[in-house]
């Protein structure tokens, strides 16, 4: 079999020119290196389709695989990647995308850089985090928040975009312990010159569980483009408190939980979420020893910022990335650290 070129497909994203088609391959590539991936292994199934591990020769890659009736998350998706320079270390790496037909069925694959580590959701049922692995984790995926909701003007430029769907099964780890954001089939864009909300012809809405209470009370200003990116931060409060309970202080680490677990069903209604979220105002609860330890009482700071029920009182994305910095490259505390030195020093 012939590959692009002598190329391996890395090579071939990395060197392929971004401009015209967004941020995957050229388009007649697209088509070369799909028709050229065999599937291997299912990985991930959700309401709308499957995720599979492919291989292109040598190469693992991840493909997508839509069901016909989702067509419209499936042509989203590509328009996104392939209109919009989303090149960007947080954001899942796009191949290509293939629509063939077979058997009279017609077939809709989206081809993405492969995260053996799967998801965030999956990656924290199995891992303990100290202080760095943990703001590793939320500070890249923050990264990719704001490349996302930022607009850069220019030719070599993007539309802010808002993700719409932002939650830790959304989120992918890579292998360096950081992340990127996936699953773009909700994303709505906009731009300043023309003051025009793209919304797609997607109709679908986001995960109930992390809808913010201006969704469940159906008070969003759909004409305000930044009530979209409110929506986002929102959501990734409560992500960054799913990540901070697997950090470890003390010896003392909380068992993964989704958020409000608690107090909704395991598939909950709008209306479940309506009146914890909306009505009652209720938040995932920080624990007590949170407040113990500088970072973590800093950290459940910024996350109730982020999950304030006034969408106006929370926190740009780029706010939120900024202080995830501050906490990353916090001073070491010289004095206390010594002292710690010296209880396990067995000469004193
Ligand atoms: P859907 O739109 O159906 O929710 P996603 O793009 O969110 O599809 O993918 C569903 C699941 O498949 C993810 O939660 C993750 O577990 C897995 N997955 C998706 N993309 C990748 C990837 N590039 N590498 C590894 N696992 C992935
Ligand atoms: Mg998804
Ligand atoms: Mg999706």
């Amino acid at each position: 079999a012939t590959q692009v070129g002598d190329s391996t497909l890395k090579e071939v994203y990395d060197q392929s020119c971004t401009s015209g088609s967004g941020s995957g391959l050229p388009f007649l590539v697209q088509l070369t290196v799909a028709r050229q991936v065999t599937l291997v292994e299912c990985i991930g199934k959700g309401r709308y389709g499957e995720v599979w591990r492919g291989r292109y020769h040598d190469e693992n890659v991840a493909v997508k695989i839509f069901l016909s009736r989702d067509e419209a998350s499936w042509s989203r998706e590509t328009e996104i990647y392939n209109t919009c320079l989303l090149r960007h270390d947080n954001i899942l790496g796009y191949y290509a995308s293939d629509m063939t037909s077979r058997n009279s069925c017609t077939q809709l694959w989206l081809i993405m850089h492969y995260h053996e580590h799967g998801s965030l959701y999956d990656y924290l049922q199995r891992t303990i985090l100290d202080h760095d692995s943990m703001l590793l984790l939320m500070h890249s995926a923050s990264a990719g928040l704001v490349h996302l909701h930022t607009e850069i003007i220019g030719n070599q430029g993007k539309p802010a975009i808002a993700h719409r769907d932002i939650k830790s099964k959304n989120i992918l780890v890579k292998s360096d312990g950081t992340c990127c954001i996936g699953d773009l089939g909700l994303a709505v864009t906009h731009s300043q010159e023309n003051n025009k909300i793209d919304l797609g012809r997607n109709n679908k809405v986001g995960t109930k569980r992390y809808m913010a209470p201006e969704l469940l009370e159906e008070t969003l200003n759909p004409y305000f483009f930044d009530s979209f990116k409110a929506v986002d931060v929102y959501a990734f409060g409560l992500v960054m408190w799913e990540v901070a309970r697997r950090c470890t202080i003390g010896g003392i680490t909380e068992e993964y939980k989704p958020p409000f677990w608690d107090v909704v069903p395991s598939d909950p209604s709008f209306e479940d979420m309506r009146k914890v979220v909306a009505v009652d105002t209720q938040r995932p609860m920080v624990p007590n020893r949170w407040t113990l330890d500088p970072v973590m009482l800093q950290l459940s700071r910024l996350i109730q910022e982020c999950w304030a029920q006034n969408p106006k009182a929370r926190h740009p994305s780029l706010r939120v990335k900024k202080s995830l910095a501050n906490l990353m490259y916090r001073p070491k505390k010289k004095l206390l650290q010594k002292i710690e030195d010296c209880k396990e020093c067995n000469n004193c």
